[in-house]
């Protein structure tokens, strides 16, 4: 069964790292889906909340606020969530990462592997202007082959990859090692 959201609330007294554990309460974890043995970890519970959803926003923004970020680039589909409003709060541009044959004007593409088999993103050749700072974003990092393929989009664009920001990371996935030549942020972590 689900785990529903609970009603624990971030407060104003709680420091960073309390807070991000207080908005695990806004994730609900679906076991079994979108397969058996695998454990889902559900956005919308979040997201249909305003002050969390806001929240979760702002403590990325505050993160990247210095960084001269240019360009926001969002994974299909979750990154399309977060990445524009992160976007706008940084007073930068978004793109789209996209899953094959979906944009309409020439892309680079870059492939990656799944569990069977690869699987292909995409990103419009005229996104990125060279020398670039591009804040890749997704709603979650697992294996961290999702996200090395968005590095190598922007990176064949001339991109400088300025940072990753996830809201959950599956810690024992170990995605974060595959990317260690990159600053990674997550909000959230699971161990299991
Ligand atoms: P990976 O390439 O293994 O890091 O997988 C990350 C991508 O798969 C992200 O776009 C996630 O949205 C999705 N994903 C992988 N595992 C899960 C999970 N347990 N719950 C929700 N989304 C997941």
């Amino acid at each position: 069964m689900a785990t529903t959201p609970t009603s624990m609330a971030p407060t104003a007294t709680m420091n960073r790292a309390q807070e991000c554990e207080a908005l695990k309460a806004y994730i609900r974890a679906v076991p079994d889906f979108p397969k058996p043995g695998i454990l889902f970890y559900d956005i919308t519970t979040l997201l249909k909340q305003r002050k969390p959803f806001a929240r979760v926003v702002d403590l990325l923004a505050e993160h990247y606020a210095s960084q001269s970020i240019a360009v926001v680039a969002g994974i299909e589909a979750r990154g399309f969530i977060f990445g524009p409003a992160l976007a706008y709060r940084l007073g930068a541009g978004f793109v789209p990462i996209r899953k094959p044959g979906k944009l309409p004007a020439p892309a680079a593409a870059a492939e990656y592997s799944l569990e069977y088999g690869t699987d292909k993103l995409e990103i419009h050749r005229d996104a990125i202007t060279r020398g670039q700072r591009v804040l890749i974003v997704d709603d979650l990092i697992a294996t961290g082959g999702t996200a090395i393929a968005s590095t190598q989009l922007v990176e064949q664009l001339g991109g400088t990859v300025a940072g990753l920001a996830f809201i959950i990371e599956l810690t024992f996935l170990n995605g974060r090692q595959r990317l260690a030549q990159y600053d990674v942020l997550s909000l959230l972590q699971y161990a299991e």
